[in-house]
């Protein structure tokens, strides 16, 4: 009788790579992927020359939002996302933040009128060496890209 791995290749999707190990369940977290019905292969604790131990995550027949991969950009800025059509990668496309996020990440300052009022969250995105700091339009309060806290 044969026997198949049933994680073998995914024809159409998406596959994120490279997820540092301790942020795997983060992106299933902000992906949603607990109520997700494609299919969904996960791994973690894979070995990465690069990165030391990682996490992978393949979803059949899903393409991610543009807000999807800002968050990820946000989480996981040096993973990467692999866009596969018929078996073959198509796309690789880089995770980087616009200049500026809207509605995804809360503002950490409590006064802030965005965590009273309902208004949307807008942050500026500031890239200074290797840190990225967002800073509200509102309130002005600035916080560390991994630290932020995504909506
Ligand atoms: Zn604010």
């Amino acid at each position: 009788m044969e026997k198949k791995l049933k994680v073998a290749a995914l024809k159409d999707g998406t596959v994120i790579d490279h997820i540092p190990a301790d942020k795997l369940f983060k992106v299933v977290q902000i992906l949603h992927l607990d109520s997700c019905k494609n299919q969904i292969t996960l791994a973690n604790n894979l070995e990465s020359k690069k990165i030391g131990l990682k996490g992978l995550v393949k979803i059949a027949d899903r393409a991610l939002a543009e807000n999807e991969t800002n968050k990820l950009a946000l989480i996981c800025p040096d993973a990467k996302i692999n866009i596969i059509r018929d078996f073959e990668v198509v796309e690789k496309r880089p995770l980087i933040l616009p200049d500026e996020i809207r509605e995804i990440v809360q503002c950490p300052n409590p006064v802030c009128i965005t965590n009273h009022q309902p208004v949307q969250t807008r942050f500026f995105v500031l890239k200074e060496n290797d840190n990225t700091k967002l800073k509200c339009r509102y309130c002005e309060r600035e916080v560390k890209a991994e630290e932020v806290k995504i909506k």
